[in-house]
């Protein structure tokens, strides 16, 4: 896999060779900053832990440079915080068993860049992922929401006999419990060892730097199982929200502001509006 990035980042944690790692993949998390795969690709993360026969790659787009920070993070210059928060993501992915960690290096600013969409379309091509995951096209943050479309840019680029079977736009910013029933997945979220915790606390500089996404994320995800079905018993102890958003690589009529414009059409028909 030939990868042109601005500071690419390459991790397989049982040192594995590069493009086997890469072939092996089952499940592939596309998430902008160090910490997103934790909470967008946790489903993906834990059936890989739990089998042999099924790899996880974690791909983070961007640096993660502007991050807010507190505590004996809070002077740390930006490129400082970068290099802090790329060693944490190694060390998920160390502890999470990934397959392969990828982390792309680029900024922000050019989370909707042409180079970034190539090298999303590389990293596909060589994974060829059964399921994936991604940022939403919803989500609250900008970054996110520009990664989401550059991941499905992306994979409109790939031959048919390379789709993934399912991909999932995940609720980071923002839950998705509002989004229309047939466009909305419960992703169940089962964890007897309470890895995600423990990854999420891998991210310390977030972490200890004032958000306590250890504790918050569990808890949205908990929330989720009780309150997104008001008329049914729960059926699971925790799930995330996520859009289906394979009928965007199946149907080329349709774009993401379409979907959008469908989903938000939808929801105030709900609301009887
Ligand atoms: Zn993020």
């Amino acid at each position: 896999m030939q990868l042109h990035c601005p500071a690419l980042d390459r991790f397989v944690p049982d040192g594995t060779a590069f493009d086997a790692a890469a072939a092996r993949t089952t499940h592939l998390g596309i998430g902008a900053h160090p910490d997103d795969l934790e909470i967008i690709a946790i489903p993906g993360i834990l059936a890989a832990y739990a089998s042999a026969d099924a790899w996880f790659t974690g791909v983070v787009a961007c640096d993660g440079a502007g991050s807010p920070r507190n505590g004996r993070y809070a002077d740390l210059s930006d490129s400082e915080m970068a290099a802090t928060r790329r060693e944490e993501q190694r060390q998920a992915a160390a502890l999470g068993r990934y397959g392969l960690q990828l982390q792309l290096g680029f900024s922000s600013a050019e989370a909707r860049s042409a180079d970034l969409v190539d090298c999303l379309a590389a990293v596909l091509l060589a994974c060829r992922p059964g399921t994936l995951f991604l940022h939403n096209l919803a989500d609250a943050h900008a970054t996110h929401r520009a990664l989401a479309r550059s991941t499905l840019s992306a994979l409109r680029q790939l031959p048919e006999d390379a789709w993934p079977g399912a991909v999932y736009g995940v609720e980071v910013w923002r839950s998705l419990d509002w989004l229309p029933e047939r466009h909305r997945v419960a992703l169940p979220i089962e964890d007897p060892t309470g890895l995600q915790a423990q990854l999420l606390r891998c991210h310390d500089s977030q972490v200890k730097g004032g958000k306590r996404y250890d504790t918050a994320i569990l808890a949205r995800q908990q929330a989720n199982a009780t309150l997104t079905e008001s008329h049914g018993v729960d059926n699971m102890a925790a799930c995330l929200l996520a859009m289906d958003l394979a009928p965007l690589l199946e149907n080329a009529e349709l774009d993401a502001d379409r979907f959008l414009a469908d989903c938000l059409e939808t929801f105030r028909a709900d609301l009887g509006l």
